[in-house]
């Protein structure tokens, strides 16, 4: 099955060429119902808070929520982070709504302005571990947002040094919590939460093709976990009460070879 692609905004043009370059289809997302026809998704970098008005325009809110929650695989980047992030900090007045689903704080235009855009080597050996290659990465940081904090469940993949000159970053009073001066010497830059990943930068903008690879081993994985209660659901439908009686109590949560 095809790859869904947000494609209200941004670089969803480059992921769709990414995944081409893997051999994988993507196909453009705009509307709620087309989400229907997809297990996996793609939410790209661009402008969040644009990204957010269109996804609002469109009534795709609702829906985006519903896919993240049955588990299907997302893999949000840049502004895509920003969208999954439960808590967002440096938003503009008022805020702008998110999908949520991560377990995460995330902290938009935490390195600055469009200006202050840069590329790094990021060590991922996670990634490398997972699809080969050297245990670094290039990650191009376009206004790109930081995870500041992360939930128990989970996984950081990649993390960078916050740099001397970084002016201060206050994260407000939320949860119950004071409002506190973040001195954390690192940001998280890319994390993993069950089916859900998200990059503060863009892989899609490179000819490095493994964080594609990456999402697509876990769609793949997503599948195969979904299969044993799928054939469980056809087997419960067909079956005839000798077929019941055969199996006798044995659980059929499991798949069955023989
Ligand atoms: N700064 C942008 C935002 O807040 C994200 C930038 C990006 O996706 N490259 O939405």
């Amino acid at each position: 099955m095809a790859v869904g692609v947000l494609a209200l905004q941004g670089s969803y043009n480059e992921h769709i060429a990414a995944l081409r370059r893997i051999g994988v289809k993507g196909v453009e997302i705009k509307k709620p119902e087309q989400l229907r026809g997809v297990d996996s998704l793609i939410i790209p970098g661009g402008e969040s808070t644009t990204m957010a008005k269109l996804a609002e325009l469109h009534n795709l809110f609702p829906a985006l929520r519903e896919f993240v929650g049955s588990g299907n695989p997302v893999w949000g980047t840049c502004a895509g982070l920003i969208f999954l992030a439960n808590k967002a900090v440096g938003q503009k007045t008022g805020g702008q709504e998110l999908v949520g689903g991560l377990d995460c704080t995330v902290h938009r235009n935490f390195f600055g302005s469009q200006l202050q855009s840069f590329e790094i080597e990021l060590v991922v050996p996670k990634l490398a571990e997972k699809e080969g290659g050297t245990n670094t990465c290039r990650g191009v940081f376009i206004r790109a947002p930081a995870i500041l904090e992360v939930g128990p469940n989970v996984e950081v993949i990649a993390d960078l040094p916050v740099s001397s000159d970084q002016p201060k970053v206050v994260l407000p009073a939320i949860d119950g919590q004071e409002e506190r001066e973040f001195t954390d010497d690192k940001v998280i830059v890319a994390i993993k939460q069950g089916n859900l990943l998200a990059t503060a930068f863009h892989p899609e903008l490179t000819s490095d093709s493994r964080w594609h690879r990456y999402f697509m081993a876990m769609v793949e994985e997503a599948k195969q976990e979904a299969t044993p209660s799928e054939a469980l659901v056809k087997y419960d439908v067909y079956a005839n009460d000798e077929d019941v009686n055969a199996i006798g109590k044995r659980h059929l949560d499991l798949p069955i070879f023989e």
